[in-house]
């Protein structure tokens, strides 16, 4: 049979070649899914340019039959680390590459002592570098997984209501969002009303939404094991003050300039570049201290990142944010977040939602 993802182990082992390993062992959870299809919450990868083993425990062994065939099955019998050294012993691996940004120096250290005469090699961004251009199926579930937020906060706005405590909307959120199918809540939903809008990361608290306030709802969806990403800042009233409204549509305006600076070949500093500069223009540059965008996949956060320190540019299949914020202390914050998918002349935003104000 053959695996799942056929190309994908195809591509690793191309790239461990070149840096002249014999294997490498996949420990990152969502690596481990994008090479092997495999569900579950434990299980490894090791791919040399013979082989590719998934590697997991009793508690997975028909699972991983089902999901990862193609891949020879290996079912631990002690330690993760005995069964890596069985194998290499076995099949003569002598230089193993270990991702370097997943494995502790624990497991590194119970490594070398078992396999004393194979050479370890730190691998950075290994299978990462081939997750960051989706092909048409990874889009198809993003997409899904949009859809399934976007229809959750659809339903919900209604409800949003003065002395409603803002932990109690997230869970009715988060309910909504598994009814709609996710399997995952992928972070803490926010919501983040009044002067707690200043906070970037307001994880939703016993607070109570009040009448005039502007209130930043952040969460996400999954779908087949993908996240999607979204944020909306809405008015609870009728009229929002001048100031408020202000903040709000500088926000988007840095929003529409960083899509508009969105296609391939464009430096991804300048996406955050293109934001950042229409809120610095506009008086509020103290108030933005985070980048613009960060890559959305089988992480909620993985490159590229769009942020001072971003590095590489935009390639066609890329999907990231688009978030800029402003946040004050002592008046409140506004952050619109969108998702986009690099296309061959630009971008497409994912994200339908609409992004005005909305008052309610
Ligand atoms: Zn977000
Ligand atoms: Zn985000």
């Amino acid at each position: 049979m053959t695996p799942p993802f056929p190309g994908r182990i195809n591509r690793v082992r191309e790239k461990i070649a070149t840096q002249g390993l014999d294997a490498a062992l996949i420990t990152t959870p969502e690596n481990v899914r994008y090479l092997s299809g495999f569900t579950g919450s434990s299980g490894f990868v090791l791919v040399s340019s013979a082989t590719a083993f998934f590697i997991t425990d009793f508690r997975y062994k028909s699972q991983a039959a089902q999901e990862t065939h193609g891949l020879e099955v290996v079912i631990l019998k002690k330690t993760l680390v005995d069964e890596v050294a069985r194998i290499a012993g076995e099949t003569g691996l002598k230089r193993v590459g270990l991702e370097a940004k997943n494995v502790t120096l624990d497991l590194h250290d119970r490594v070398i002592a078992a396999m004393p005469d194979a050479e370890l090699i730190a691998v950075i961004d290994l299978v990462e570098e081939f997750r960051i251009v989706k092909d048409a199926g990874e889009l198809d579930k993003m997409r899904e997984a949009i859809r399934r937020a976007e229809s959750s906060l659809t339903a919900l706005l209604p409800r949003l209501k003065p002395g409603l405590p803002e932990r109690e909307f997230a869970l009715m959120l988060e309910e909504e969002v598994r009814r709609a199918g996710a399997r995952k809540i992928p972070f803490d939903t926010i919501v983040a009303s009044g002067l707690r809008g200043a906070l970037p990361h307001g994880v939703a608290s016993d607070k109570k939404l009040e009448s005039g306030e502007m209130i930043t709802i952040d969460f996400g969806a999954e779908a087949g094991g993908y996240f999607s990403d979204m944020t909306r800042t809405v008015f609870l009233g009728s009229s929002p003050t001048a100031k408020q409204q202000e903040i709000h549509d500088t926000v988007r305006k840095a929003q529409d300039a960083a899509i508009a600076a969105v296609k391939p070949g464009v430096p991804m500093v300048d996406i955050d570049a293109a934001a950042r500069k229409v809120i610095v223009d506009a008086g509020y540059g103290d108030y933005f201290g985070h980048g613009t965008g960060h890559g959305v996949g089988l992480a909620v956060h993985e490159q590229p990142n769009a942020s001072p320190q971003g590095k590489g540019e935009a390639r066609e299949g890329m999907v990231f944010t688009i978030e800029p914020g402003i946040y004050i202390p002592d008046l409140g914050g506004v952050r619109i977040e969108e998702m986009v998918l690099v296309t061959a002349t630009g971008c497409e935003v994912l994200t339908s939602f609409p992004r005005e104000l909305r008052c309610l």
